[in-house]
Parts: C-alpha cells; sequence; structure tokens
C-alpha cells in the first residue's frame, strides 16, 4: 500500500482583502444597488444637477468613512453583513411599493402576524434578497480580511476617514443652500436612505419597545357614569366597526364613480365624508382612535401610558368586548375581553390561520342574544388589508374583474389590482350592512347604533405608492381620508336633530372624535368627555340631554 506524501487539498482558497478595501466596496455596492429610490428622487427633487452631484458624492463619502470606522476585526463582518441584508429587504419594499421605512413601519411589521407578514414574502421578494443579500452576504463572509494591529489600524483608518469627512464636508458646504432647500420641501427624501434610516428606525424601535415594557396605563374616567336609562329601558348596544385599509376615494358614498357601497347606500346610515385618518399604519390609527390623545397629542407612548376609551365604558359600568380578526389590538384591549378570530377553523371563512369578516358577523347573533345592559362591541376587522386584496371577499364579491389574483401587485395591470381593491370595499359594505340588519333586527329589545372608521386608506398606484404606511407629513390623502359611518337605531336617531346632522356630516371630522361620539351614543357622564368632538353633540335635541 503506497502512502501518497501530500493529501489534495480539498479546501477552497478564501482571497484576501484589506479591511479598507472591503469598508469601501461594500460601501459603494450599497450606494450603488440599495438606493434606487433615493437617488430617483433626489434626480427628480435637485434642479441644480451641481448640487445633486456634490450631494451624492458627500453621501458616498459619509458612507464610505462610516464602513470604514467600523472596520474592526470581529465587528466589521456582522455589521456589513446585517447592512447588506437590511438595505436588500428595505430597497425591495422602497423600490417596489414606495414604502419608507420609519420607526412606525417597523412597529407595524413588528406586531403583525405572520400570516399577514407572509404576504409580502412572495418568490419574487425571495429572488431579490438572495440576488442582492445573501450572495453578498456570503462573499463577505468568504472573503478573508487582513487586520492590520491596533495602531497601524488606527492610523490607517483615520487616514482614509479623514478626508473623506472633509470631501463630504466641502460637497455639503458647496451645495448648502439647494441641498437645505431640497431636503426641507421633500421631507421624504432622506427617510429613502438605504440601510441608514431602516437600521436607524428599528434599533430606535427596539429601544423604544424595551422602556415600554414597564408602562402602565393611567386611569382615565373613573368618574364615569352613565346618564341614566333610556326612554324606552332597553339597554343601548353600540357596535364600533374599525376597518381596513378602506379609503373613503373608493366609496361610492364619497362619491366614487363605481358603485362600492349597493348596500349601505340603502340603510339609514350618516356618512362623514370628510374625515381623516389619525395615521397610516394600523399600529398608530387603532390606538390613537381609542384615546382621548388627539392626533396632535398621540405618541404610541402616550397611547400606553393611559386608559382609553373601552376602559372608560368600563369605569361607567358599561359591558365591553373586542372582537379581533386583523393583526392584533394593538394594546387597546389590554383591560378587556377579547375573542380572536384569526385561527377560528370555521372551513366556510376560514384559511390559512386568516378569516374573511363574515366569520364575526356569523357570531353577532348569539352575542346580541345575552346582551343584559349597556354594551359596545369593538369588531377589529381584516377589510381590504393588502396585498393580498383577492383573498378579503368571497367569490360573489369579485364583480370588478378582471382581478388581480396574487399578492404580488406589481406583477398586475395597475387597473386589475383597483379592481380587487375595490371588491373588497364591497365586502365591507356588506359587512357593515349586515351588522346593521343585525343590530336593526332587535330594535324591540335593545337601543343599537353602529360606528364603522377606517383606521386608514391605502395608495394604489397613484405617484407610484402602494399599499400604506407612508409617514403623516408626506402621507398622500389616499391614505388619510378614511370612510366614517354612523348608523343609528330608531330611539338614538330621534334624539338627533336630522337636518343639523346632514350638515354636520359634511364638515371635517377625523379620528380624534371616535372617543367623544363613543361615549355621546353610549350617554356616559364623565369629565374625560369633550362635547364639541364628539360629532353628534351640536345636533342632539335638547330633551335628551344626557351629556352636558
Ligand atoms: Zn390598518
Amino acid at each position: 500500500m503506497s502512502h501518497s506524501a501530500r493529501r489534495p487539498s480539498s479546501r477552497l482558497v478564501r482571497p484576501e482583502v484589506g479591511s479598507i478595501t472591503l469598508a469601501t466596496l461594500t460601501a459603494f455596492y450599497l450606494i450603488a444597488f440599495t438606493n434606487r429610490t433615493f437617488f430617483n428622487r433626489s434626480f427628480e427633487y435637485f434642479d441644480n444637477h451641481l448640487s445633486l452631484a456634490a450631494f451624492s458624492l458627500g453621501l458616498s463619502c459619509l458612507f464610505a468613512a462610516f464602513t470604514i470606522a467600523i472596520s474592526v476585526k470581529y465587528l466589521m463582518k456582522p455589521v456589513l453583513i446585517l447592512m447588506v441584508l437590511s438595505a436588500a429587504s428595505a430597497s425591495w419594499f422602497m423600490d417596489g411599493f414606495g414604502t419608507i421605512i420609519d420607526v412606525d413601519m417597523i412597529r407595524n411589521a413588528a406586531t403583525t402576524t405572520t400570516s399577514e407578514a407572509g404576504h409580502l414574502i412572495t418568490p419574487a421578494y425571495i429572488l431579490h434578497m438572495t440576488v442582492f443579500g445573501i450572495l453578498p452576504s456570503l462573499m463577505i463572509a468568504f472573503v478573508q480580511i487582513k487586520h492590520r494591529n491596533f495602531f497601524a489600524k488606527l492610523r490607517w483608518n483615520l487616514t482614509a476617514i479623514v478626508p473623506l469627512l472633509l470631501l463630504a464636508l466641502a460637497c455639503g458646504v458647496s451645495g448648502a443652500r439647494s441641498i437645505a432647500a431640497v431636503t426641507r420641501l421633500h421631507k421624504d427624501l432622506i427617510l429613502t436612505l438605504n440601510p441608514f434610516v431602516p437600521v436607524g428606525s428599528a434599533i430606535s424601535f427596539a429601544l423604544a419597545s424595551e422602556a415600554d415594557k414597564n408602562i402602565v396605563a393611567a386611569p382615565l374616567g373613573t368618574d364615569a357614569k352613565v346618564a341614566g336609562p333610556t326612554a324606552s329601558g332597553k339597554p343601548r348596544v353600540l357596535i364600533i366597526v374599525t376597518g381596513e385599509t378602506a379609503r373613503a376615494e373608493n366609496f361610492s358614498l364619497s362619491g366614487y364613480a363605481r358603485d362600492t357601497n349597493p348596500e349601505l347606500k340603502k340603510r339609514d346610515i350618516t356618512y362623514f365624508s370628510q374625515t381623516s385618518s389619525c395615521g397610516t399604519a394600523t399600529a398608530v390609527s387603532v390606538p390613537c382612535m381609542f384615546s382621548n390623545l388627539k392626533r396632535s397629542g398621540y405618541s404610541h407612548r402616550a397611547g400606553l401610558a393611559n386608559e382609553n376609551l373601552l376602559d372608560v365604558f368600563g369605569h361607567a359600568g358599561i359591558t365591553t368586548e373586542w372582537w379581533e380578526n386583523n393583526t392584533g389590538d394593538k394594546n387597546v384591549a389590554d383591560r378587556t375581553v377579547m375573542h380572536s378570530f384569526s385561527n377560528a377553523n370555521d372551513p366556510r371563512f376560514c384559511k390559512d390561520n386568516e378569516c374573511l369578516d363574515d366569520v364575526m358577523v356569523g357570531q353577532l347573533d348569539t352575542w346580541l342574544s345575552n346582551v343584559k345592559g349597556d354594551s359596545v362591541l369593538v369588531l377589529h376587522q381584516l377589510g381590504s388589508h393588502g396585498p393580498a386584496y383577492y383573498q378579503r371577499y368571497t367569490p360573489e364579491f369579485a364583480r370588478f374583474t378582471p382581478e388581480c389574483s396574487t399578492g404580488e401587485i406589481g406583477t398586475c395591470d395597475r387597473q386589475a389590482v383597483i379592481n380587487t381593491y375595490d371588491n373588497t370595499i364591497l365586502y365591507t359594505d356588506h359587512i357593515l350592512a349586515s351588522v346593521i340588519d343585525k343590530l336593526k333586527a332587535r330594535e324591540d329589545k335593545i337601543d343599537p347604533a353602529m360606528i364603522y372608521m377606517s383606521d386608514h386608506g391605502e395608495s394604489l398606484g397613484e405617484n407610484g405608492l402602494y399599499l400604506h404606511g407612508a409617514p403623516y407629513i408626506i402621507a398622500p390623502s389616499q391614505q388619510t381620508h378614511v370612510p366614517f359611518v354612523l348608523w343609528q337605531g330608531a330611539e338614538m336617531k330621534a334624539s338627533v336633530d336630522a337636518g343639523c346632522l346632514t350638515k354636520r356630516a359634511v364638515e371635517e371630522a377625523s379620528h380624534d372624535n371616535l372617543f367623544h361620539t363613543a361615549l355621546g351614543l353610549m350617554s356616559v357622564n364623565t369629565s374625560a368627555y369633550t362635547p364639541k368632538l364628539d360629532v353628534l353633540s351640536a345636533c342632539r335635541k335638547p330633551a335628551s340631554g344626557a351629556n352636558s
């Protein structure tokens, strides 16, 4: 038996690369391949192309200075890989949907359900991540970095970073006037800088979440009392349907050319046509609309730190319940009975841990039969949640065709996306009409009302923008103009001046009004109630004045 002197090496040769070289290459890669939206917008916003060149060069220098600054053994590879993966993922949503990944967007993503998030993880997304995220990351992981000893590294890195910073400064100074004007006028521009904004937002979110863990809600409206029984002695029942992603622009009640509200228009409802949302994403709008803080005073932390509408109802002795068929109650029902439908497994309406909103309507009769005293029920519906609009309705509501039968809406004709979205509105129209009919059918036993408010709207390709969640300051009206429907049973309606209400309905309203309008409808007296923000208060007939 012979022995070979040397075993053939099966090890791959790992190329060696200097730390500054790898840092600079990665910075170049991030700028060139993951910032399409940023540079497209820059090109659009800058009139002076010399200033644009200075702006771009200055930023490139800052990118490189940063990656060189972290080019330290053990730190460099993980940070660069994290940046590349984050940039790849963020660029998919920014370039494809116009999404801006700020703290609210991260919170929304972090608090959504896996089935919701699953709709965004499409084969095209996986391909994009493989090409722009995983392959470059593997290359970074694979190469051998030549690190100098500490003092040599410090000297060499500073030799690279200082001139880069000076050049960035020179660029900033030379284009200062244009850069200041453009970034002030177009606040979205810097928000699309990849991956610094997404990663920075994720870090801010993580730090804030940690700090938010210990927040205890301060009591609100502990003096709340129901003014007295109704004239008929029947219990008041309010159903608040808080909806999902329905934009006012596509409600025929708002004047949309297509008849998307065939059922509601036959009901005796009041439609508030000028209603704006508190946020552009569920995680902001839902807690905000149930709080008394108003949009101007609302923040995620303030929302957590204060009790909300449901708590005030609780203090008044009103039974409250939250039915969840969306991505969670966003802490609104922390102190309320909650019933989740997402895993209801009702084969008629449910698939893959998601249920159509009919699943809740199907349970309403049982709930209504058990009403003993004044009660408030919140239905947090799935509504028009995208991008898989085609999964939000039963086949009979596929009236606008052709549909976009995929969550990859970018691959569909824009009109098909709009058709599919309009079908979701038809379905919500049907859900709301069904709720009204069930309440109306029991008017002999209860004194009912229903409020429907969408949490935010949706972009359907206007200016290349899709979905929602744009920072409020730059959000298009499609994301903030929402439908708001009020239906009152005969007894409650009799206490309101119809002509006055018709006038009020075309004036401005917002999520700020939900808290106070709901208290008013339930005749709750409390120091937390502000009549001015109750859309009905100015129209109540004096005799019924339960609220002062
Ligand atoms: Zn939402």
